[in-house]
């Protein structure tokens, strides 16, 4: 497949028709469902599938067919199924059309809704994360068509709850098998990277389990200058209790069946990763000034933020606001803890574990009750097939003039795992535009229009390389 010809068809298709349409997108407020109850009245997620179901009925792709597939009460689901002139199973692009909410503090002359072209970069929400996806995938398609390529039959699959955590996916997943036919190739392009320079590839993902941990002691709130001393403080057993589950000089979790051994090839890709973006990692997150990151060692910070378990207290209650807070020995605390876990841990194992540390022995036998438990496993990607890092050579060399990377995600993307136990013998790119500073769920969102193209070339030369993977 010629190269150049690939690019060409891209970036004429991506100035002429792409970045139109993509802008038009981003003025439509789909925020996602979790942020928007009443969504289904407002109807920006259908307006969101309507307009790039228009984009891709213009697209005259021989044999192509555009599907919006709704289930009862569901999210919309925008589906584009192009026939291929080979026969390796179905490649699976997926991406999203829901948003996160806007949120407040966007720069001077930028918003949410109001997509502006600046420096090579499209500004506004849900541009970068992940509106782009469907086009990408489209014109990654019609790229190999116009080079003399081949491909496999290629199902594009945008959904609108990712940023709620895909709870209508699966349903879908189950409702499409039948016509999805053997899935052999997945591509994401829902993900990123340490860089703008290569292509990265995500080839883990950590998993979540969450509890809401009550600790009580008093019936009713107590004058503490009185009771102090008598009553144990709720706040200090919560202390003794988290103890149990992570040291607290060093945020190391202490449970074993939270923890796994890297495995070798992923330490590599790591320590690989580090050398080819140093500082990346360090530097990724707005630290307040003076303030320094857990360990002096990148290595070590990719690997705790990618296979190793981590406590964040994420949510509190039984304490008032400090200006209203009297003198008070309160009856109960309340923290939401949420830990990370390795991708190959087993999250229903380590919330067993997670239960029956807290609840076992507790000091001063105070009344300790775990509500709205969550469990979800991680996922680790199988073992790349030999035509698909040659693929990924190739890209390199030919789009992008450097080589390609790998990370492990801190975050879950939690269908990951669905797919890879509904199709063990597919092979899975997940990958993406976004890099550093894309500002992804924060204000300020953009899109590299540079580096989204090339991400879109670098899946033409995967579906092309893939058709003759069979
Ligand atoms: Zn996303």
């Amino acid at each position: 497949m010629e190269q150049t010809a690939v690019r060409d068809s891209i970036r004429e298709s991506w100035a002429a028709s792409v970045l139109p349409s993509l802008s038009e997108l981003v003025e439509i407020p789909a925020v996602s469902q979790n942020f928007e109850p009443g969504w289904a009245e407002r109807g920006q997620l259908h307006a969101a599938v309507h307009h790039v179901r228009r984009w891709l009925e213009t697209r005259a792709i021989s044999g192509a067919r555009v599907d919006v597939v709704e289930l009862d009460g569901r999210s919309p689901l925008l589906l584009l199924d192009v026939p291929g002139d080979a026969d390796a199973g179905t490649a699976l692009l997926y991406g999203h059309l829901d948003k996160q909410p806007p949120v407040g503090g966007w720069s001077e002359g930028l918003g949410p809704w109001t997509p502006v072209v600046r420096d090579g970069r499209l500004y506004g929400r849900g541009a970068a994360d992940d509106g782009y996806s469907g086009y990408a995938a489209t014109t990654a398609i019609e790229a190999v068509r116009a080079a003399g390529g081949s491909h496999s039959r290629c199902v594009v699959m945008l959904e609108t709850g990712e940023e709620s955590g895909s709870p209508d996916l699966p349903a879908y997943l189950e409702h499409l098998r039948p016509t999805l036919g053997e899935v052999s190739l997945v591509v994401c392009l829902d993900s990123g990277g340490n860089d703008y320079q290569r292509l990265w590839l995500t080839t883990s993902l950590r998993g979540l389990v969450s509890v809401d941990l009550t600790v009580r002691v008093l019936e009713s709130g107590q004058h503490s200058g009185l009771a102090s001393g008598v009553v144990p403080s709720s706040f200090r057993v919560i202390r003794q209790l988290l103890d149990r589950v992570e040291d607290s000089r060093t945020g190391e979790i202490l449970l074993p069946e939270m923890t796994v051994r890297v495995p070798e090839d992923r330490l590599a890709e790591v320590r690989a990763s580090v050398a080819a973006a140093p500082g990346a990692v360090r530097s990724a997150f707005p630290m307040v000034r003076g303030a320094r990151p857990v360990s002096d060692d990148e290595v070590e910070l990719a690997l705790n933020n990618s296979w190793r378990p981590t406590l964040s207290v994420i949510g509190a209650s039984g304490f008032p606001e400090p200006l209203d807070a009297g003198n008070v020995l309160r009856p109960f605390s309340t923290l939401t803890l949420s830990f990370r876990v390795p991708p190959t841990a087993d999250s229903a194992a380590a919330l067993a574990a997670v239960e029956k540390a807290l609840t076992v022995d507790v000091p001063y036998d105070a009344r300790v009750s775990l509500s709205r438990t969550e469990s979800a496993d991680g996922w680790n990607a199988p073992t790349m097939a030999p035509w698909l890092s040659s693929a990924l050579d190739t890209v390199s060399e030919s789009v992008f003039g450097a080589s390609w990377r790998t990370v492990g995600l801190g975050g879950s993307i939690p269908f990951m795992g669905l797919l890879a136990r509904q199709y063990p013998e597919a092979q899975f790119v997940i990958t993406g535009a976004l890099g550093p500073d894309s500002n992804a769920h924060v204000p300020d969102e953009w899109l590299h229009l540079e580096h989204a193209q090339r991400v879109t070339e670098a899946v033409a030369h995967v579906l092309h390389a893939h058709a003759s993977s069979g």
